[in-house]
């Protein structure tokens, strides 16, 4: 199927080309990110594969539609970058990846936890530069402590796993609580009270109408003081400035995020020898207890290998007439 690769990095291209191979679709890769200024790339692309930062807004869809494109396909799990609803208007199918490695995820949330906790991001650099003091870097021992799951799915219920072997008490929220991590011994409690008896809160809910800013500045003035918050799922759970708000005041004791609200302009790109022109992530990156990764969560080589056998799977039987349902967008809500 004639394909459209948008937001192409160099690891993109080696892992879909291996897994094209076998399969023969005929792929042009577009570094661009897919936009209002971009969509013309797309134009006689019956298939478009997208990625979390692309933007497929209502015009977006319409324009792709017009130029002849049936089926985008997210090479990620969430999809709340596309305008569902403008999609169905136009008959495009939506398909996505909805697991190709919950484990590279929910590791990469444990691991920012521990280094955020251990001080591993600071003493790695003190020590390079010959400084072998330890002050400033005490952590807490994770055994017997609280963490706040927000949405047990795939990712939230392996996390779980992992703290409870740390010896971790796990109070949790979900819309649908799982029966799996109920029988490991996590206990589903109100939102509220989740938020407010966490040493450590974890998000792992998609990003909905329901779910933007979950925490805002509400949420942390109601936090326990020094509460350690990890966000690997969408920037836009957190309310960046309540965040800043609550470090300030010391009620947040550690940031980690993998994810921002504003991060498409800025996360997968080398900005190094540029001026950053989001204040708010630069007043992010001046706390010492603030760690950010790049949405990287996701980025093992199982996790990639996963991700484009199961898209260019997806683009095969679309082309088949064989659509998987399970890896269809099922949710006609409009997304934002
Ligand atoms: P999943 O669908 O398996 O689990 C999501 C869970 O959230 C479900 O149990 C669902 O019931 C719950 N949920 C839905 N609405 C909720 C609400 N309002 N409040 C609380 N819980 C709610 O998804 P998953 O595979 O575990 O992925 C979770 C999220 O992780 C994705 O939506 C995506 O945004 C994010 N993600 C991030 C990366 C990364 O690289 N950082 C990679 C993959 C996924």
């Amino acid at each position: 199927m004639k394909t459209a690769l948008f937001s192409t990095k160099p690891y993109d291209r080696d892992f879909f080309e291996a897994a094209n191979e076998k399969r023969g679709h005929s792929i042009t890769y577009f570094d661009a990110r897919l936009a209002p200024e971009s969509v013309a790339l797309a134009d006689g692309y019956a298939a478009v594969v997208v990625f979390v930062n692309d933007q497929l807004d209502a015009t977006v869809i319409r324009q792709l539609a017009a130029q002849g494109t049936q089926l985008v396909a997210l090479r990620c799990a969430g999809y709340n970058n596309v305008d569902l609803v403008a999609a169905a208007e136009h008959n495009i199918t939506v398909m996505h990846v909805p697991a190709y490695s919950p484990h590279a995820v929910a590791e990469h949330t444990v691991a920012l936890l521990l280094t955020l906790n251990r001080r591993i991001h600071r003493a790695y650099n003190r020590v390079r530069e010959g400084n072998f003091s330890i002050d400033g870097l005490l952590g807490f021992d994770l055994v017997g402590k609280t963490i706040g799951v927000v949405g047990t799915g795939r990712i939230g219920a392996l996390v779980c796993r992992i703290l409870k072997g740390f010896g971790c008490e796990i109070v949790a929220y979900d819309v649908q609580p799982n029966a799996a991590c109920v029988e490991l011994g996590v206990r589903y409690a109100s939102l509220h009270e989740v938020i407010s008896s966490a040493d450590v809160l974890t998000l792992h809910c998609p990003l909905t109408p329901d779910t933007h800013h979950l925490v805002d500045a509400a949420a942390v003035q109601s936090m326990k003081r020094g509460i350690m918050l990890v966000n690997t799922s969408r920037g836009q759970l957190v309310d960046s400035k309540a965040a800043i708000a609550g470090l300030k005041s010391g009620v947040i004791g550690g940031l980690a995020l993998d994810v921002y609200e504003e991060e498409a302009d800025v996360f997968f790109e080398n900005l190094s020898n540029e001026v950053l022109q989001d204040d708010v992530l630069a007043r992010l990156l001046t706390f010492p207890n603030v760690l950010i990764t790049s949405h990287q969560a996701f980025f093992t080589r199982e996790a990639m290998h996963s991700i484009a056998e199961v898209t260019l799977a997806n683009i095969t039987g679309f082309a088949d007439g064989n659509i998987d349902q399970a890896r269809t967008v099922p949710d006609r809500r409009k997304a934002i």
